[in-house]
């Protein structure tokens, strides 16, 4: 998300023809607003990109709920998009999460 940021900001592209081309097609599914990242979703609002940090952090709190339930892992990746947060390996990054949880 980084080489997306940079490129829509100021227009800079990673190294090498193949990684500057996956930018650019990559791009327009994107909006920078101020300096948060959103990707563009068709069926509803856009979705807020999250770095590995908060995506860690939004996983333990709804895998965790409010009631300490500890949901499945594609129970929390869809509360997790309903939320609006978005990151491009969230559904492998939250069954990876999920599954390590100790207290599970
Ligand atoms: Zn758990």
């Amino acid at each position: 998300m980084t080489d997306i940021i940079e490129f829509m900001r100021i227009g800079s592209l990673p190294k090498g023809e193949k990684e500057g081309m996956k930018i650019r097609m990559k791009a327009p599914n994107y909006e920078l607003r101020g300096e948060i990242l959103y990707r563009k979703s068709c069926l509803d609002a856009s979705l807020r990109c999250v770095g590995p940090k908060e995506a860690a952090m939004i996983i333990d709190d709804v895998h965790k709920g409010s009631c300490g339930l500890h949901y499945g892992w594609r129970i929390v990746t869809e509360r997790i998009k309903r939320l609006g947060y978005y990151w491009p390996r969230m559904y492998a990054d939250t069954a990876e999460r999920v599954r390590v949880c100790q207290e599970c």
